[in-house]
């Protein structure tokens, strides 16, 4: 089978990718493993919720038009809205199609799947940047006693037994779990490294809202100082809910949660912690200050000071300076651990020589570093939002252009 481009994946940033490429009349398929929006109806737990506003939902030529723009999807929701998006456009799917290889073969690349080979000039890589959970190599040392969980095997918790909980992590995944598990009265602590703190929240607006006013999300890949770094971290601590709650480690301290630092290694089927606690919370803090002295710039430069209530500051993160730097984990205090350390992409079907030492593509703003190859959905692709649903919209608006322009290289060389 041959066609023009090649685009691996029917999540938001595939499905994008495929409104671009009929904007230009280019022909292309969608190939899917599971179904559109697989991610988002398989990888998830049963309580998630979007935290990026209603109103933030929007895709080339689509976007949410509903009764609740402050409000937060679920996942039946958030399924239904991409999986319209593919209707509306009609994008050409195929799903139950995995890819088990990609070559670059003659200038070409040829695409290997379970349901038979597609040659094309051009490949766009849309296979997210969370496909496994990264789980830390010292977890083979957890007592057998102990059981273990990723966020993509944790669905409610109902799964879990009466006992105390550990929930390693405190990005959006963490702290989200860990307050969940806390509600149904098990014993939770929650290790805790480097995170970002943020308030759902802030003078009358949503976080999210500041954030895209002050240009915080729209910041671009070639202005930051360290892409490298920025690439890295780690997701704001937040929620979706009906209450508009904050997620924070005040917020976790205040229903009853642990703290403990940084999950660093298992000893003798002790679970040791970092002594950083502290700092990794006044670097957060500080951090979040400097986020508000933005919003507090921002709107005063605007002459909006009228407008929204005076500028406050949050309380600093309660840590108990006690807090334990060891758990004996072969005493049954802890019965089940999850790990919310992170996902990675998994590129095992990418036949080109393309990934680094990490196993990250290289590429420079999606170009990926071989001809005709772009990729999609991965943090900070071309600006601070470009793995949020908002972000697949302005990243595969200008993708398209250098794609278009390859072909047009191509065709002209020929
Ligand atoms: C827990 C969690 C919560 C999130 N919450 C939000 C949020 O609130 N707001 C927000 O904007 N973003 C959120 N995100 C980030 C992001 O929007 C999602 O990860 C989203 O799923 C990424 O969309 P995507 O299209 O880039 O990738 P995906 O949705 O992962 O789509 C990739 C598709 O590729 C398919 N695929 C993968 N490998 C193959 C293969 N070899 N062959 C064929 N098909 C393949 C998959 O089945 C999948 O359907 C969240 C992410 C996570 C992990």
């Amino acid at each position: 089978m041959r066609t023009t481009t090649v685009v691996i994946g029917a999540g938001q940033s595939g499905l994008a990718m495929s409104r671009c490429l009929s904007d230009r009349s280019i022909d292309h398929v969608v190939l899917e493993r599971g179904e559109v929006a697989n991610s988002w109806r398989t990888e998830r737990w049963d309580s998630l919720r979007l935290l990026t506003p209603n109103w933030q939902c929007r895709l080339p030529a689509y976007s949410y038009d509903g009764a609740d723009p402050d409000g937060f999807m679920t996942m039946p929701e958030v399924i239904e809205f991409i999986t319209n998006y593919a209707k509306v456009i009609s994008a050409p799917v195929q799903s139950g199609t995995t890819i088990t290889s990609v070559r670059y073969l003659d200038g070409g690349y040829s695409v290997l799947t379970d349901q038979g080979e597609w040659h094309c000039q051009t490949v766009v890589v849309a296979t997210g940047a969370f496909n496994v959970p990264h789980v830390p190599a010292f977890a083979e040392a957890i007592p057998s006693s102990v059981t273990t969980l990723t966020p993509m095997q944790y669905r409610n918790v109902e799964q879990l037994g009466e006992g105390a909980v550990m929930v390693v992590g405190a990005s959006a995944t963490g702290v989200q779990i860990a307050a969940e598990i806390q509600r149904s009265d098990r014993e939770v602590t929650l290790a805790v490294g480097e995170h970002v703190r943020g308030p759902r929240t802030y003078r009358d607006r949503d976080i999210h809202w500041w954030m895209e006013a002050t240009g915080v999300l729209d910041e671009r890949y070639d202005e930051v100082d360290d892409i490298v770094r920025a690439r890295r971290v780690p997701s704001m601590q937040l929620a979706g809910s009906d209450e508009r709650a904050t997620f924070d480690l005040n917020a976790l301290t205040s229903m009853g949660v642990k703290l403990v630092g940084r999950f660093a290694g298992v000893n003798d089927g002790q679970a040791q912690f970092s002594g950083s606690l502290c700092n990794k919370c006044e670097l957060a803090d500080l951090k979040l200050g400097r986020l508000l002295n933005t919003i507090d710039e921002w709107v005063t430069a605007n002459g909006l000071d009228d407008s929204v209530s005076p500028p406050h500051r949050f309380a600093p993160t309660t840590v108990d300076p006690a807090s334990p730097l060891s758990l004996d984990l072969a005493s049954g205090e802890i019965e089940t651990i999850i790990w919310a350390t992170g996902f990675r992409p998994d590129y095992s079907w990418l036949d080109v020589e393309v990934l680094d030492g990490k196993g990250m593509i290289r590429h420079d703003g999606g170009v990926v570093d071989c001809p005709g190859m772009y990729v999609l959905g991965s943090p900070f692709l071309r600006r601070r939002k470009s793995s949020f649903i908002d972000g697949a919209c302005a990243d595969a608006q200008e993708l398209i252009i250098e794609l278009t322009a390859y072909l047009d290289r191509q065709a002209s060389s020929a």
